[in-house]
């Protein structure tokens, strides 16, 4: 058969690592069925005429979930079956990790409209990128297959972490990419105990351990039963398990800390909240020349009902909502109130400070080596404090008004 002298999984050879599911899902692809086999097919023969190379070497990874796919016709996912079994195409439980691997070893172009936003953190590379992707797209004339060079979008920190947590969904069998329906929230939104009392991840004693609170990794979901990861035995429900949004400072383009916001608590961050807060002192001095200085010491409040993120700005210098969706704009925070931010919302206490809200639902993301801790606080109060008598200022303690003509506004808290 024609097509079988095109596929190669020896990367050295092939020209172009392809997804197959993507190439054969695509719904304006010369066929009108959901799944096509007809369309991968089609492809070889846009490749050879878009690289005029009659051998063109193609690497083809499926997902795992494809050749079981029920929309395609007994005879479709037999092909696809011999072809895995002699060796002409990889199938993955996600095909998206191996092409985005291939790519980044081999520097095989891949062929996709996938955006691939979940790697853009990992493969820094793929962000902009115009010379690595190609789109399956309708051949000359509407006839068969053809393709044609794509510019990777750059997208947002939301849209990141929302798309790594997908992927990660994915793997874990939680998240529903047949049914369309995403995550499986009712199951994400329980309590689960492993019967091993020991369980590192489900056990008793997990939430004891006093690293940010009782979070629950996300347990694996096989065949309508959901499972603990490590003991693969049959999880038991015991009770419902609060959402929770996780919320990441940032200080100069670095992300320094983050944490997570439960439903009905109020959280302060700010350079010295106090209590319960979010101290950004480490990061952030009264003494510092840039934006740094304007940050009050308690300088907004978060809120989270479990669905909607709220936030008040109780600062001297005011706090600044810079939206991205649906279009960019910006605007301050009337003091004293709550209001409510959108997904991909982020909060600006002063220039270089800001707090990104993660698209994340479910998995919250690893600390990140960039997240050092802070330095000592009782240092930082002394060293703040000696830069007052320096600047001869008499202000509230922690608050140096960059400007003394600035009109004095009275903080609500500090
Ligand atoms: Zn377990």
């Amino acid at each position: 058969m024609g097509t079988e002298s095109h596929l190669s999984l020896d990367p050295a050879a092939a020209d172009f690592a392809v997804d197959m599911s993507n190439v054969m899902k695509t719904a304006d692809l010369c066929s009108s069925r959901p799944v096509d086999l007809a369309r991968f097919v089609s492809l070889i023969d846009g490749l050879i005429s878009h690289t005029r190379d009659e051998t063109v070497q193609v690497y083809a990874v499926a997902d795992a979930s494809l050749l079981r796919d029920r929309r395609l016709s007994d005879n479709e996912r037999a092909t696809l079956r011999n072809w895995y079994q002699r060796g002409l195409i990889e199938v993955m439980d996600v095909a998206d990790d191996r092409l985005i691997e291939l790519a980044d070893t081999t520097g095989q172009a891949v062929v996709s409209r996938d955006n691939y936003k979940e790697y853009c953190r990992s493969y820094p590379w793929i962000a902009g990128n115009s010379d690595r992707f190609f789109r399956p797209c309708p051949g000359p004339g509407g006839v068969g297959v053809g393709v044609e060079p794509r510019v990777m979008p750059t997208p947002g920190e939301w849209e990141i972490s929302r798309k790594e947590e997908e992927g990660l969904l994915l793997g874990a069998g939680m998240y529903d990419r047949s049914g369309g329906t995403g995550p499986r929230r009712a199951l994400l939104s329980r309590r689960w105990s492993c019967p091993e009392a020991d369980c590192p991840l489900f056990g008793a004693d997990r939430g004891a351990r006093g690293d940010g609170g009782d979070y629950q990794p996300v347990p694996k979901y096989r065949h309508g039963v959901v499972l603990c990861p490590t003991h693969q035995l049959r999880l038991i429900d015991i009770g419902p398990y609060p959402r929770r949004v996780q919320v990441k400072a940032r200080v100069d383009g670095t992300v320094r800390t983050r944490f997570l916001v439960a439903p009905r608590q109020e959280v302060a961050v700010g350079r010295i909240p106090g209590g319960d807060g979010i101290a950004l002192a480490g990061w952030v001095h009264a003494g510092d020349e840039g934006g740094g200085s304007r940050v009050s010491r308690s300088h907004v409040t978060l809120r989270w009902d479990g669905w909607k993120l709220r936030a008040c700005d109780t600062s001297r210098n005011g706090t600044t909502i810079r939206r991205v969706r649906p279009a960019p704009e910006e605007f301050r925070l009337p003091p004293g109130e709550y209001r409510r931010l959108r997904p991909g919302d982020e909060i600006v206490l002063a220039d270089g400070v800001e707090l990104i809200v993660s698209g994340r639902e479910f998995i919250f993301e690893e600390a990140t080596e960039a997240e050092v801790p802070p330095p000592d606080l009782a240092d930082r109060l002394r060293e703040e404090a000696q830069q007052e008598t320096e600047f001869a200022l008499d202000s509230s303690l922690f608050d140096l008004p960059d400007r003394p003509s600035l009109p004095d506004r009275p903080e609500s808290s500090g």
